[in-house]
């Protein structure tokens, strides 16, 4: 006999970990698959590594998304300092930027008022000291402060909390098939060469890019909300930043294209390209990768070349179909569904607001499980 468990949950990503914690946090049994043998190494570890409320976002009005993270990245600073650090970050405004520095500066006023953390402007002779960049045409370098970590380990930290609190965490184990009747859904893994089975009162289906393959597994099969697969490039080279990252606007198309620092060098990112192909196969397209060299030298030096890029790995974004990749929605969609009301899954999302995410899918679900004694109220708690 197999242990009935409240909750099943498929992918062990920061979304699968974030709504592990929650639900194990808010009392019930939680169960996580994951095809690989560590959480984290899906979409979770291809990602620009920020903790952030997403200064840009505020071009595009999505200021309850920017409020939501920087509000997360406040209880990460307190509950994970070992995990997640402050550091400062420099926008440098030229002659030709689209966004004046009056821009700027209106973008960084409500980015400070939102996150209670002042900005300021460098002054023109501190400006030989940034990291190689370029002054010619330079009018402006403003300098604010935003969010870096490690986003493997912090999913890995996120589920280890989860496992604190009771979840159990199954590595190597990838859903086949579910079949769902009321107050009940039968699972199949596969792991290793056994297929196993695991029951559970509903499931939630946090399989980042590949959620509506997941959805195919599962009788009776829910309806897939409509999504894009937009893949991100980021490549890394040698070098280090003494004064901080850099938040630059690429001259090919304008988008806002990151220079951080990493443990083994810079890293520099990232691109939206549509995507057709199979998450199981992401690579960082050649031309995402001189894309990616074309901004870097045209605001540093020494310039760099393709054979300076140590590493190059790329990532999917799930967002919602329609427009361009830059200017969609960044919000996430918990999709709930008529045909099979004990599945729900979850689209897209930011890495920075799992905790947020975890806990308002377990307010979702919560009608449909016995009460349970809460355990724990996951905005106090530390991360292990
Ligand atoms: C290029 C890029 C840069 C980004 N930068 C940032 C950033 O700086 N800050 C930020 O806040 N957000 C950022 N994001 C967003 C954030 O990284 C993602 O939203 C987040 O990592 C997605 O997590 P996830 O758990 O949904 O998906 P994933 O991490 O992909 O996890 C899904 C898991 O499901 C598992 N799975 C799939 N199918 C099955 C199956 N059948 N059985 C069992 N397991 C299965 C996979 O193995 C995988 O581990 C970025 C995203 C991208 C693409």
């Amino acid at each position: 006999m197999t242990a009935l468990h409240d909750i099943l949950i498929v992918g062990g990503g920061i979304q699968g970990a974030g709504c592990a914690q929650a639900a194990a946090a808010a009392g019930y049994s939680v169960a996580v698959l994951d095809k690989y043998d560590r959480p984290g190494l899906g979409t979770s570890c291809k990602s620009s590594k920020l903790i952030h409320g997403g200064l840009r976002y505020l071009e595009t009005a999505q200021i309850k998304l920017v409020y939501e993270c920087l509000s997360e990245r406040s209880l990460l600073l307190r509950n994970a300092p070992h995990l997640v650090k402050l550091e400062p970050f420099y926008i440098p405004v030229y002659k030709n930027s689209m966004r004046k520095p009056w821009m700027i500066w209106l973008g960084l006023a409500l980015y400070a008022l939102l996150s209670g953390k002042g900005f300021s402007k460098i002054p023109k002779k501190k400006w030989g000291e940034l990291d190689g960049l370029n002054t010619k045409g330079l009018l402006a370098v403003y300098q604010y402060y935003d969010g870096q970590t490690d986003d493997q380990r912090l999913t890995e930290t996120v589920m280890c909390s989860a496992q604190q609190l009771g979840a159990k965490f199954i590595s190597s184990a990838e859903l086949v098939s579910a079949q769902c009747s009321a107050g009940l859904c039968k699972a199949v893994y596969q792991q290793g060469d056994e297929q196993k089975q695991i029951s559970a009162k509903i499931i939630i289906n946090a399989a980042g890019p590949w959620v509506n393959l997941v959805l195919q597994r599962i009788i009776p099969k829910p309806q897939p909300a409509d999504m894009d697969l937009v893949l991100g490039t980021h490549i890394v080279v040698p070098g280090s930043l003494e004064q901080g990252m850099y938040y630059m606007e690429a001259p090919q198309d304008r988008r806002a294209v990151f220079v951080l620092s990493q443990p083994d060098g810079i890293m520099i990112g990232t691109t939206e390209t549509a995507f057709h192909g199979s998450p199981d196969q992401v690579d960082p397209p050649e031309s995402d990768i001189e894309y990616l060299i074309e901004v870097y030298n045209h605001y540093f030096n020494p310039p760099i070349c393709r054979s300076d890029v140590k590493r190059a790995f790329a990532g999917l974004r799930v967002l919602p179909t329609g427009g361009d990749a830059f200017s969609r929605s960044r919000e996430i969609v918990i999709h709930t569904d008529a045909i099979n009301p004990q599945v729900f899954t979850v689209y897209g999302g930011k890495l920075t607001a799992y905790r947020a995410t975890g806990e308002r899918v377990t307010k979702l679900v919560k009608h449909l499980l016995p009460k349970r004694e809460q355990q724990a109220d996951v905005k106090c708690l530390r991360l292990p």
